[in-house]
């Protein structure tokens, strides 16, 4: 099966070829690249060229503006976050390469810099190519062929391709697990089953699976960004196992891992926890994997940061004074409260929400609730 396309026209674009079937999702597709005529045949901008084609599935509104100008959302500010049309990354050329600049985060780069921040893999057998080409070995032939390619996923994202919570039998096992955790039945289809998590984590297309042990089933917590991007995933051991959480960012993904940002309205109080599951349970909650909330805390003009009831816990009192001199507005708990976080509170039959409504503190109040709280 060939396929013919040009990387010139911004997207995929079939030109020719009497036994091409274009299948986007047909695998062992060969692409075959050339150039129109009249174009400059530097070699060098002809592989900056053929790259960014290459990386164009991972940049929303990519499109071509003219002979040497790309327009784009900027991956690195993530461009507006209201405006899902606004796109002002751009990729230029200039004396023979190209060039990044975003004219909303104003960062600009070369290229080269750009690639191995959007897609470190990419980057990788781009630098052999450049690395051939400076040498003069690569641009000889007349038709790259990169077979070990895969078909470009314009427009696709990756999918869960598991069975929700919601839609298991109500007395399947995993889904009775979840109920005796008092996950509400309207939030079940937050979550998925997975089996065979090991299996599903290879699926996915990542390497930690050679990590991981076979037969184990988990909860996979899915965690997605404003555009509802899969950016990474948890997955909760259902059995006894050492390890409760593991969490598997996207290949693509490095920024921070936050969970519910597809759902939060930033414009309201945002609420902060650790835990992905914690945040079920209160309104316009955002969970962040690992437990300095302080760093997500900058993303929202309004968070209230809700932090485990552990005055025991170093780790989490130095993060909680650190969000005090920050002025955060911040929820001490009672000091006769037992639980230690909002699932147990839920487990233990209490209105969590309430509860954590009725203690939140800013200011001087909140420093001395906080000093006797880590006395209690
Ligand atoms: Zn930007």
């Amino acid at each position: 099966m060939y396929l013919y396309t040009s990387i010139f026209p911004g997207t995929f674009n079939i030109i020719a070829g009497p036994e091409a079937k274009v299948k986007h999702k047909q695998k062992n597709i060969l692409l075959v690249f050339w150039m129109p005529i009249g174009y400059n045949s530097s070699m060098a901008l002809y592989i900056d060229v053929k790259y960014l084609g290459f990386v164009s599935s991972a940049l929303p509104l990519f499109k071509r503006k003219s002979d040497n100008l790309w327009n784009f959302r900027c991956p690195f500010c993530k461009d507006s976050e209201k405006k899902a049309s606004k796109a002002r990354g751009y990729i230029y050329a200039r004396s023979q390469e190209l060039f990044f600049r975003c004219h909303n985060c104003q960062y600009g780069t070369t290229f080269y810099k750009f690639l191995a921040r959007v897609d470190p893999t990419l980057h990788k057998e781009y630098m052999q190519e450049k690395f051939l080409d400076s040498k003069g070995e690569a641009t000889k032939k007349e038709v790259p062929v990169i077979p070990q390619f895969k078909a470009p996923v314009f427009g696709l994202r990756p999918k869960i391709k598991l069975d929700k919570i919601s839609d298991l039998d109500s007395q399947h096992w995993a889904r009775k697990y979840m109920q005796g955790r008092m996950i509400p039945v309207d939030k079940l289809h937050l979550f998925y089953l997975a089996p065979d998590f090991k299996r599903f984590v290879e699926d996915m297309g990542s390497e930690k699976h050679k990590d991981l042990k076979p037969d184990d089933p988990r909860i996979v917590i899915p965690f997605y960004d404003e555009e509802h991007t899969l950016i990474a995933f948890q997955g909760r051991a259902l059995v006894d196992n050492k390890i409760r959480y593991i969490t598997i960012r996207m290949n693509s993904y490095s920024g921070p891992l936050i969970y519910g940002l597809d759902r939060v309205n930033k414009d309201s109080p945002v609420y902060v926890v650790e835990g992905p599951i914690d945040s079920i349970f209160l309104p316009n909650c955002i969970a962040v994997a690992g437990s300095d909330l302080n760093r997500v805390s900058a993303m929202f003009k309004n968070p209230v940061m809700v932090f485990d009831n552990e005055p025991r816990n170093k780790d989490i009192c130095k993060i909680m004074a650190l969000s005090l001199s920050k002025g955060h507005r911040i929820v001490i708990w009672p000091d006769d409260m037992k639980e230690k976080d909002i699932n147990d509170i839920v487990g233990s039959g209490k209105d969590a929400c309430s509860i954590m409504m009725d203690n939140i503190h800013s200011g001087l109040t909140a420093q001395a609730k906080f000093a006797f709280w880590r006395k209690a």
